[in-house]
């Protein structure tokens, strides 16, 4: 018989280590489940990437976050997080994958993982948005060339690559493999740079776009792309230019097979929003919450580290009114 735990933590990333290090010191018994390494979104971030936030608004349960530089990076994050689960001795499981969710006829959710299967009272999903790309559905994006995750520019150097996108991961795919030495082509559906861009980042992609060191189309839309060139939809007719690379950096979308196989209810307005109450996070289905920013569906820009902290401490306070210690 699987030992039934309080509380069972899907997702081993910024906002799950903070539920589980909020229910430690409330005392509930609880496990962390992680399907890759400890905070394993972060792990898989460009090499150099920047936070925007600065260091103290990524930390979580109090615990100083020191950093030189005003805002840290992957690496300074990846340490400290890795530190807080160190010094607290978080109860984490980590390569362990969450397959299947149910609730059994004792009203306890059963989750599986190809390790075992677990018995939880409470369950939190905080299962991020970074491990399905948002694809752009044309002919050729399953070409090689075609990349949806970056980790560093120097395998880009001498090459034409286009960048597709406006957001901050794709301004920053541009200028640091443009600084090695790439000839960078940025292809944009709106008429400007994304307003989202962090501000000391901004400045920089809109002069080197207005020197001509990197080509920007905007009003534009990839359309096709070919084994030696890329098929663009420009204000001007169709473009058709050499490539070697596409890094398509158009966001990334939630997985949501849990929360559907759980039966949580989503919005209808095409975000596909899970439905949960803001002041307990819990879903449609009972002692089932959400944490992070697996809250904002196809929105992921609303939720992030720095705003959604706070839903661990939600959760936790709900389970300590109504949990009866399971036998
Ligand atoms: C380039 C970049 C820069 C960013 N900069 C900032 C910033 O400056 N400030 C800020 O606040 N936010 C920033 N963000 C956003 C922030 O990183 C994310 O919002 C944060 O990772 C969210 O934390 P989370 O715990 O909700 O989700 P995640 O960090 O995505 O963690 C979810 C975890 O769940 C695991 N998981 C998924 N499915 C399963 C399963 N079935 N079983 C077990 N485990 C599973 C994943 O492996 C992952 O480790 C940035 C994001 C990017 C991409």
């Amino acid at each position: 018989m699987a030992t039934i735990r309080e509380l069972i933590i899907i997702g081993g990333g910024p906002i799950g280590l903070t539920c589980g290090l909020m229910a430690k010191r409330a005392g509930i018994d609880y496990l962390i489940l992680e399907k890759g390494a400890l905070t394993n979104s972060l792990f898989n971030y460009p090499l150099f990437m920047t936070f925007f936030s600065t260091a103290e608004r990524l930390e979580i349960g109090g615990i100083p976050f020191t950093c030189t530089t005003p805002k840290p990076g992957r690496k300074e994050a990846l340490e400290y997080y890795r530190k807080v689960v160190e010094s607290e001795n978080l109860n984490i499981q980590l390569y362990n994958q969450v397959e299947s969710i149910s609730k059994n006829k004792d009203g306890l959710f059963e989750l599986k993982t190809k390790k075992q299967t677990y018995l939880a009272q409470y369950v939190v999903v905080s299962t991020g948005f970074y491990d399905i790309p948002n694809l752009m559905n044309i002919p050729g994006e399953s070409l090689p060339k075609v990349h949806h995750y970056y980790r560093e520019p120097h395998g880009y150097a001498f090459q034409k690559i286009a960048v597709i996108g406006a957001q901050n991961s794709a301004i920053d795919v541009a200028l640091e493999t443009y600084r090695k030495g790439a000839e960078v082509t940025l292809i944009v559906r709106q008429n400007e740079i994304g307003e989202r861009v962090k501000y000391w980042v901004k400045p920089d992609i809109e002069n080197r776009i207005k020197e001509g060191n990197i080509h920007a189309f905007f009003n534009s839309k990839l359309i096709e792309i070919k084994e030696k060139t890329i098929v663009i939809q420009t204000p001007d007719g169709i473009q058709e230019i050499e490539n070697d690379v596409v890094m398509a950096m158009t966001g990334y979308l939630p997985d949501n097979t849990l929360l559907q196989q759980a039966g949580v209810q989503f919005s209808e307005d095409g975000k596909l929003i899970p439905f949960y109450h803001s002041d307990t996070m819990e879903t449609n289905i009972k002692n089932l919450f959400l944490a992070g920013v697996i809250c904002g569906g196809l929105e992921t820009h609303k939720w992030f580290i720095e705003n959604s902290r706070h839903h661990a401490e939600l959760i936790v306070r709900y389970i300590l009114e109504h949990s009866e210690k399971v036998q």
